[in-house]
């Protein structure tokens, strides 16, 4: 069931982004590009070439310390954030980024509201945060599962429905990453968007091999019957919640050597647009610079 794009189609992020200025279909959103094997060595080549230039900006974002970077996964199991983002560390000196994996709420976290854990873990400015899944389940999963209903809040927060209440979540995220922005971060969603048939695959893959057994729960067979209202609930949120300054890459995931380019392509337009430098050396501590260099050579 894989929808496949036009393998004509040029392989760029561009083609991928949301950024409110547009409709998004879920239907319409191919998870595949049926980019040809043969192509497999050049695309790993320009993904290769991309995380070096990631690593180059993330040391001047760094050192300039003005603007933080969040970059989400959001995906279906097995879709392949762990590998993603296993790669896309790999371009970036460990100091100064950090890796945060929402899994289902602690009580503690269940009795705050649910950005706090987000709040807790956004990186200090000139730093990279990666979100493995992220305040997005408390749209999704809790959406699909209906969990509202089972949560501990006043009846005004519930009382007018599930609509009502998703609502108010999408504006409240809005107005979060739109803060976000607006105090020098900037947001890079992902969705990596797998198909049916291929989940399948990678779940028997993950049965099959000993090596894998790990990562399936039988739990995760619950949620693939759920398909079709996930489908719809990531329709709705990445409509609601796409914008200029948060916009959502939807990463065609059933191939993932492509899927990994266009994630790179995705971060370095960010770190790009971030356009980091080198602070520049006010003059007296050139000065200075230059007095010390003296000393070293006369020593
Ligand atoms: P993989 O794709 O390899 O299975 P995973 O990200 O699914 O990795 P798991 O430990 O299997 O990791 O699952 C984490 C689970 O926690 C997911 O099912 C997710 O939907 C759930 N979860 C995360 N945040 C919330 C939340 N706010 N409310 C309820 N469930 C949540
Ligand atoms: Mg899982």
């Amino acid at each position: 069931m894989a929808k496949k794009a036009d393998v004509a189609e040029e392989i760029t992020a561009k083609n991928c982004v949301f950024d409110g200025s547009g409709e998004f279909r879920i239907a319409d959103a191919p998870t595949s590009l049926g980019v040809d094997r043969d192509r497999r060595i050049e695309m790993e080549g320009q993904t290769e070439k991309n995380l070096l230039k990631m690593g180059e900006l993330q040391d001047r974002l760094y050192a300039d310390g003005r603007e933080g970077l969040v970059i989400l996964f959001q995906a279906m199991d097995a879709a392949g954030k762990d590998s993603t983002i296993k790669h896309v560390m790999g371009a970036f000196n460990p100091q100064g980024v950090s890796v945060h994996s929402f899994k289902q709420p602690t009580s503690t976290e269940l009795a705050h509201d649910y950005l706090w854990r987000a709040e807790c873990v956004m990186p200090p400015r000139g730093s990279i945060a990666v979100f493995n899944r992220s305040y997005y389940e408390d749209v999704l999963v809790a959406r699909v599962h209906h969990l509202e209903e089972g949560y501990k809040m006043p009846a005004r927060c519930t009382e007018d429905g599930p609509d009502a209440f998703y609502r108010r979540r999408y504006r409240q995220i809005r107005d979060f990453e739109e803060r976000c922005y607006e105090e020098g971060y900037r947001l890079v969603k992902v969705f990596l968007n797998v198909g049916l048939d291929e989940q399948k695959e990678r779940f028997l893959e993950r049965i099959d091999n000993p090596a894998k057994n790990w990562k399936f729960s039988s739990g995760d067979l619950a949620e693939r019957k759920l398909w079709p209202a996930y489908m719809d609930a990531y329709e709705r949120t990445i409509n609601e919640t796409a914008s200029k300054h948060a916009p959502w890459y939807v990463i065609p995931a059933d191939q993932k050597w492509v899927a990994r380019l266009l994630v790179s392509q995705a971060v370095l337009k960010t770190l790009k647009d971030i356009d980091p430098h080198y602070p520049e050396m006010p003059a007296d501590q050139r000065e200075n610079l230059a007095a010390c260099r003296e000393q070293l050579i006369s020593e």
